[in-house]
């Protein structure tokens, strides 16, 4: 299967997610998850017309970007982000999700005044409490919230999650529903209900994520192909 009939199928199964919950598959952004797939690749991706292509590498994203491969579609950071890199990704990128850190959140703000711009941002929960996983505890969100609103040069615009590794089919899907009512509340009590983007769900489990009211999936593999960490 190539890269455009990946796309069609997945948006396909977006559309009987989003269907079977009620809503409407316009209002669901399929973001490709680029990681480890060249600037062909991404190419192909666009041109097959998805919403927008995500990164996990500064550098990686540096290299692709040089040679042009994201024109045509937004590109999204959507990786663990060191602060010292900060400067490398803020301008160049319409959207942040994975912010997970206080400091982050002041870094990107001060990178952001420096340029003159305001940069949209998510911030990122650690649903599932894990060590090995960046993120807001659950408990910490909301505040987090409402330091992101103090910051003239940030635009939160919703939150993002990666939960555990499903051990069952549907295993997540609790998961996804603590995280659309942490989404919920923070959009009703500090933003007029209207915070814009909830990222959440991957290849194994974006439906689930639909069901549950993502308004953006996050998908590589099964876009891209699996990925071979043996370069
Ligand atoms: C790689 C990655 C994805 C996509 O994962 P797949 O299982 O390949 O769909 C989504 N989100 C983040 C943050 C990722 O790093």
């Amino acid at each position: 299967m190539s890269i455009a009939e990946n796309i069609q199928a997945i948006r396909q199964r977006m559309a009987a997610a989003a269907a079977a919950a009620g809503r409407d598959p316009k209002e669901i952004w399929l973001v490709g998850a680029s990681k480890m797939n060249d600037a062909d690749a991404c190419r192909e991706a666009i041109a097959a017309g998805i919403d927008a292509l995500g990164e996990n590498r500064v550098q990686e994203m540096l290299g692709k970007y040089a040679e042009g491969a994201y024109e045509g579609a937004p590109l999204h950071f959507i990786g663990h982000l060191q602060r010292n890199k900060v400067r490398q990704v803020v301008g160049k990128v319409s959207l942040i999700h994975s912010v997970s850190s206080l400091p982050l959140l002041e870094e990107i703000d001060h990178q952001a005044e420096k340029l003159g711009l305001v940069q949209e941002i998510l911030l990122e929960v650690n649903i599932g409490g894990e060590e090995s996983k960046s993120g807001f505890a659950p408990e910490e969100i909301f505040s987090a919230a409402e330091r992101a609103k103090e910051l003239p040069h940030v635009a939160m615009e919703g939150l993002m999650t990666i939960p555990p590794v499903e051990q069952v089919p549907h295993g997540n899907l609790p998961y996804f529903q603590e995280v659309y009512r942490l989404f919920v509340d923070i959009s009703r009590k500090l933003y007029d209900n209207k915070l814009k983007y909830l990222s959440m769900g991957m290849s194994d489990d974006f439906e689930d994520a639909i069901a549950a009211g993502a308004t953006m999936v996050r998908v590589g593999s099964a876009i891209f192909g699996a990925r071979n960490y043996n370069g």
